[in-house]
Formats: C-alpha cells, sequence, structure tokens
C-alpha cells in the first residue's frame, strides 16, 4: 500500500522551529503539567520507527504538545488522535496540524476518559492501535497503569519516560531496580529499553535523563493468576520493605499468628523464606498469591 499523500508543515521538532512557534504564540510552558517538548528529529523518528506503524494503523497520542511527535505519527499511521490537557495549545495544534486531517486532537485528561470507548470510536477500521508518547514525567505511572489495567487493546506503547523509570520497568528479578513496578509492567508486556535520551533535546530541559521504552502487550499474562488485585497485593506486600525477607514482609501482610504456617507454606513451594521480594521471579509470586488465597488469611 501507499504511504498517506498529506502536506505536513516542516519538521516541528527541531530546536529553530519550536522556539518559533512558542514565540509566535507567546505560550509558556507549564511545569505542573510536565512540558518539555522534544527538539531532536533523530529521536522522534527512533520513537516512531519503534511503533512498528503503517498506513492501516492507528497512534494514540497522550500528550502532544504542539505537535513534534503528532507530525511524524501523522507521516507514519492512517490516524492519529492525540489527547492533551492543556487548553492554550487546542487552537497552536489545530491550526499547525491544519493540513493532516488523518490528525484529530481532543482535549482532556487522559487520567479522566474513557479510553475503552474512545478507542473504539477513534480507531474503527484500523488493524491495530499502539499509544507513542512523550509523557508528562509527573504523571507517567499513573498513565500507564491505566493504559494496562484497563486492557486496552493495544498493540504497542512506546513512551519517553524518566529513565530510571524506564530501567525499573524493564529490570530483572535480582537486579537494584527490580520492583513493583517491574512485576505488574511484565505481567502485561514484554518491556524493551529503545534508547536512552539527554536532557539537553528538549525545551526546557528537565532535570532528569529520560529513555523510550517499548512494551508489547501480551495476549494472556505469562502466569496464570485467578486473582489479579489479590496477586498484586501479594507483590506490593513483598516489596514493603526492601531490606525485609519475604518471610517478614509477607508476616506483616498475613498476620503475626500465621507466620509458622506462612514459612512453611514458602517452603512448601521450594522458596526460601530468607529471600527478599527482589529476587522473585514472576511465576513464584503467582505461586504464593495462589497459595495464599487459599489459606483465607486476608480477607
Ligand atoms: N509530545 C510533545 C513533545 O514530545 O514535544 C510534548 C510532550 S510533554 C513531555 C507532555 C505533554 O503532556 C504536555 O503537552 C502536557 O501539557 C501534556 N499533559 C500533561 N498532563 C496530561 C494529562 N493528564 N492528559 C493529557 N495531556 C497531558
Amino acid at each position: 500500500m501507499d504511504k498517506p499523500q498529506h502536506r505536513v508543515a516542516p519538521g516541528i521538532g527541531t530546536p529553530k522551529r519550536t522556539q518559533e512557534i512558542i514565540k509566535r504564540y507567546g505560550f509558556t510552558f507549564k511545569k505542573s503539567l510536565g512540558q518539555n517538548f522534544l527538539i531532536d528529529p533523530n529521536i522522534l523518528r527512533n520513537i516512531v520507527e519503534s511503533a512498528e506503524l503503517d498506513e492501516t494503523k492507528g497512534a494514540l497520542e497522550i500528550g502532544p504538545g504542539i505537535g513534534a511527535l503528532t507530525q511524524q505519527l501523522a507521516e507514519t499511521a492512517g490516524k492519529v488522535t492525540a489527547i492533551e490537557i492543556d487548553n492554550r495549545l487546542i487552537p497552536i495544534l489545530r491550526e499547525i496540524l491544519a493540513d493532516t486531517p488523518q490528525v484529530e486532537v481532543i482535549h482532556g485528561d487522559v487520567l479522566e476518559m474513557d479510553l475503552p470507548a474512545l478507542i473504539a470510536r477513534q480507531f474503527a477500521g484500523c488493524s491495530g492501535v499502539s499509544v507513542v508518547a512523550n509523557l508528562p514525567y509527573y504523571v507517567t505511572t499513573p498513565i500507564l497503569m491505566k493504559l494496562l489495567e484497563e486492557r486496552l487493546p493495544l498493540q504497542h506503547i512506546v513512551v519517553m519516560i524518566q529513565k530510571e523509570v524506564a530501567e525499573r520497568m524493564a529490570s530483572a528479578p535480582g537486579s537494584k531496580a527490580y520492583g513493583s513496578l517491574s512485576v505488574a509492567v511484565q505481567y502485561y508486556c514484554e518491556p524493551k529499553l529503545v534508547c536512552t535520551v539527554p536532557h539537553t533535546v528538549f525545551i526546557p530541559q528537565p532535570n532528569v535523563d529520560s529513555a523510550v521504552i517499548k512494551l508489547t502487550l501480551r495476549s494472556e499474562p505469562p502466569v496464570a493468576v485467578s486473582d489479579e488485585p489479590f496477586f498484586f497485593r501479594v507483590v506490593q506486600a513483598s516489596f514493603a520493605q526492601r531490606r525485609k525477607t519475604l518471610a517478614n514482609n509477607l508476616t506483616a501482610f498475613v498476620g503475626k499468628e500465621h507466620r509458622e504456617a506462612l514459612v512453611g507454606l514458602l517452603e512448601g513451594l521450594g522458596i526460601d523464606p530468607g529471600r527478599r521480594g527482589e529476587t522473585l521471579r514472576l511465576d513464584e509470586f503467582a505461586a504464593v498469591s495462589e497459595a495464599l488465597l487459599k489459606e483465607n488469611w486476608i480477607h
């Protein structure tokens, strides 16, 4: 199939064009909304390429800013919907992207939106939908957990986030960065770090470095869990105090009166109660969760 033939304004994501646009519209950045605009065309290209889009696919962008990434997505995807919370940016985006009819800008807070309905409405007829975004750092985890927990029909989530958070999402058991966020993300997806990004490629520059992470949604979780909320409570409890052993953290969860039985339960599963939560694999957390569920110690 041919690429969509739409006229696109000259690249927004360069230092010069971004400064021009900011000046022309008298735009002032709101730190409270995590506004750090990307001004590196190579990184923009890298993000879009990682999302494996084509003209049959849809891209949902969260936080388009002045449209640097939106514009690149429009060149590759068949349909782009961009959700922006800052009402000052809506007329700017509509004007800058006026020649790209495949882009629709929606004003709102992504955390408040009915995303299953929005995806069904915006991307009917697309062969697949991916989220592609340079996320506002102050709400990265809530946004990603919303996307994952709502089990949205997504192929990939390719996002620029804080480097340290990306490392936590992609880290393996036994590593320092491994925690409840790693388990949650890896339960729903296969994470892959695409690249790290210095803070110098944004206007204004954030205080921290960033990374692009690609999350490929799993069709099914890699482990069988009969009660997901309970599984995640067990995971949280296992990491409650990182320096404590699994037995100690889980005793605080199930109650002191069950400590002896808990130690026996872990040993029965072949899990040393003296291990720390950060060494447990997903299948081990699932086994602990299933066994605890049967005991009925927690209500
Ligand atoms: N995509 C642009 C880029 O790469 O240059 C801007 C990225 S900037 C890091 C994050 C954007 O998300 C800002 O435009 C900000 O206004 C918007 N934003 C912040 N919180 C949001 C929310 N809850 N829902 C939707 N957009 C949000």
